[in-house]
């Protein structure tokens, strides 16, 4: 076991020598306080691998200390404990999670040893399970980007392709994938989307990104479909790519039309596309959207409601617009074995799906349990790092070839 170093931030003495004792049984190196700042100082100097953290803290909010723990960065994974209520705990998990951090699980106290010690002895990350490795994301390191950045990138066809991997819940057959933008950055390195899409689509740019996008995607998938590239015929016959787009692109009836022209020239039916739409996104005008989805439809593409448990929208959208999947949100899905309230929603959402005739996927699997139990509540397919991380195109080949092998 790697040298684990465990930080405990708790203003209740017995409590943080109660986690203390336990993880020092289990092999960890420990320092407690109940001291915001000498907490940050040892953050820095001792750099913790795990950290337990109190929610409730007469000086300082365990929040303000999540917040403050992203700002920083901080690759430690987190356990959160408190005595609030688990709904409260769940809320303030998943509240950490989306900022960036590594959850390892929330603990409602009274809690048990056991229950600790498998928060403390879980896998310890390789490589940050936040970020691919490809991908630079040191927030203090990242560039400022204009418009004209933007512009120049576009027409320098700087913008690349990952993949990733979608698979059935029940075998673990290869069964999709996901083309996933990044900024191939001259002095920056890859850049991940959140970097640039929402200026891309905030000046008007999204389109052309978008294009250069499923051009690329269309340029690597068509010879799978034509035979060019070899791969057992069971995958071949099955594969289907999912590309992103924006709510803004739902107006360009042109981008749709060049997006099937494309298809015919590389003899890739349009059945075997998957728009993943999400659900904010596609509520936003929804006449116009039931317009044109409908006619993508009718030609065959297929059509995904993405991130689905975060929006507000109404669920009737759901059933109005012509999805064939619905994805559940990777917030739900990374937490769902720790928190009974993320598998509710996990359920719910694939029933609902279900029962609307969709095809459920759900992404950010991260671990072996979560994607039993996906299968178990009869989840169709799983996406997550469990799986496979997204990887360049020709890495996605070989990991089609091994994975039928
Ligand atoms: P998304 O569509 O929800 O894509 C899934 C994101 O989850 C990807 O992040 C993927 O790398 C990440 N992911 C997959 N499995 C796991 C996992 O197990 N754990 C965790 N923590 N994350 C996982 P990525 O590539 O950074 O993309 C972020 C978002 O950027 C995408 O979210 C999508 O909304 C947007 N995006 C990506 N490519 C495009 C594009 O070509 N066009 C548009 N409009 N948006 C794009
Ligand atoms: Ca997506
Ligand atoms: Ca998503």
């Amino acid at each position: 076991m790697g040298n684990r170093r465990l930080l405990i931030l708790d203003d209740d003495p017995m409590t943080g020598k109660t986690i203390q004792r336990i993880a020092e049984f289990a092999g960890l190196e420990v320092h407690f306080t109940p001291d915001p700042d000498r907490f940050f100082a040892l953050l820095h100097n001792w750099q913790p691998t795990h950290i337990a953290l109190d929610l409730l803290m007469p000086t300082m909010d365990g929040m303000q200390v999540i917040a403050q723990l992203a700002k920083l960065s901080c690759r430690a994974k987190i356990i959160i404990t408190s005595g609030v209520g688990s709904r409260v705990l769940d809320a303030a998990g998943r509240s950490a999670a989306e900022h960036g951090l590594d959850i390892a699980g929330v603990l409602a106290k009274p809690f048990s040893p056991s229950q600790l010690r498998a928060m403390l002895l879980g896998h310890l990350p390789t490589t940050p399970p936040l970020t691919p490795p490809t991908v630079v994301i040191a927030p203090a390191a990242l560039p400022e980007i204009t418009l004209s950045d933007l512009h120049q990138a576009l027409d320098r066809q700087e913008f690349v392709v990952a993949y990733q991997p979608k698979v059935l819940c029940t075998t673990g057959e290869l069964a999709g994938v996901e083309a996933l933008v990044r900024w191939a950055h001259p002095s920056y390195g890859l850049l991940p989307p959140g970097q640039f899409i929402p200026l891309a689509e905030s000046c008007d740019l999204i389109d052309r990104l978008t294009d250069q996008v499923i051009d690329q995607a269309l340029d690597w998938f068509g010879p799978l479909c034509d035979g060019a590239i070899q791969l057992s015929p069971a995958i071949c016959d099955r594969l289907m790519l999912s590309v992103n787009i924006s709510a803004r692109t739902l107006t360009n009836v042109a981008l749709f039309e060049r997006v099937q022209e494309r298809c015919q020239a590389h003899r890739v039916a349009p059945a075997r596309l998957i728009f993943e739409l999400t659900e904010t996104s596609a509520m936003d005008d929804p006449v116009a959207s039931l317009d044109l989805l409908t006619r993508l439809r009718m030609i065959g593409f297929h059509l995904s409601i993405d991130d689905f448990g975060t929006g507000f929208s109404s669920m009737l959208q759901l059933v109005r617009l012509p999805f064939s999947e619905i994805k559940v949100d990777k917030s739900f899905v990374m937490t769902a074995m720790t928190s009974s309230e993320s598998r509710t929603v996990v359920k719910f959402i694939v029933d609902l799906g279900h029962s609307l005739g969709l095809r459920c996927t759900a992404e950010g699997v991260e671990d072996a349990e979560t994607l039993k139990y996906l299968t178990n509540i009869g989840c169709d397919l799983a996406q997550g790092y469990y799986i496979a991380r997204p990887m360049t195109g020709d890495d996605f080949w070989l990991y089609g070839n091994e994975y039928a092998a």
